[in-house]
């Protein structure tokens, strides 16, 4: 299947703002043909982690929302909780960031929901009958959502190349448990003979499942680790893979 792509010119020397072009796409991709009065929309995104700015920064935000409600429907922005420790892996610690990462209601002037709520089990199974899962289960917010719009930053990934707008939405939504289940398949090895004892995967790992061994090697924790495949980007000396 293949899909339409819009481009926006980022030179500023016409007349229109950047932030303005880009919110010109979602008129151009059928905004208009999606939303319906009175729809309660789902405005996908990530909203970064506290010191980073790996994601699409607030004003495009607020252009989207704009848009929006000129179709006539009600927005709201969301994201559903993290696997891994962090700062968005429960509601609490992810409306904070998304705050202080700049998406307060001043700003963006939209509400801010956790999709799959205070500690990610509001979520609910939804069939897909994929290669892989029969359903998944996805925050409750995307799911009861009357439409969605999903705004993605492109992103490296370890096991994948890169990440765009179908892992924004296909991973990014579901809940803390369909995320671990989503990574189940990534079981990290360390090369004895090439790890160095750096500790660099120690410190780079998010939920803390590897330690250096007394054969003064790195030791994966498999019931800790989540498959996430962060390791395997850190190595220094290739010594991580699957
Ligand atoms: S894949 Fe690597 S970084 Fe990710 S949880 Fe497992 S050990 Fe940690
Ligand atoms: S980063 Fe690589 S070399 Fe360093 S401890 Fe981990 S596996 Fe070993």
């Amino acid at each position: 299947m293949s899909a339409t792509v819009y481009f926006a010119p980022m030179r500023s020397k016409m007349k229109r703002s950047m932030v303005e072009r880009a919110g010109g796409l979602l008129g151009r991709a059928g905004l208009s043909g999606t939303v319906a009065e009175g729809d309660l929309v789902a405005v996908k995104l990530h909203f970064g982690e506290q010191g980073n700015t790996g994601f699409v920064h607030p004003v495009y935000l607020r252009e989207v929302v704009r848009r929006v409600r000129e179709a006539g429907g009600k927005p709201f922005l969301t994201d559903a909780n993290t696997l891994y420790r962090g700062e968005r892996a429960n509601a609490v610690d992810h409306l904070s960031c998304a705050i202080h990462n700049g998406f307060g209601y001043a700003t963006v002037e939209a509400p801010l929901m956790i999709a799959d709520g205070l500690d990610g089990r509001d979520a609910v199974d939804v069939q897909v009958q994929g290669k892989h899962f029969e359903s998944v289960r996805i925050g409750s917010a995307a799911v009861f959502a009357d439409a969605m719009v999903v705004v993605t930053h492109v992103k490296g990934h370890e096991a994948v190349g890169f990440g765009g707008a179908l892992k924004n939405v296909g991973m990014g939504l579901g809940c803390r448990s369909a995320k671990q289940r989503m990574h189940a398949d990534f079981r990290p090895g360390v090369s004895a003979g090439a790890c160095t004892a750096c500790g660099r995967c120690v410190k780079w790992c998010p939920v803390g499942a590897i330690v250096i061994g007394s054969g003064n090697v790195a030791v994966v924790d498999y019931d800790a680790c989540y498959g996430c495949g962060e390791c395997v980007a850190s190595c220094p000396y290739g010594a991580i893979a699957t």
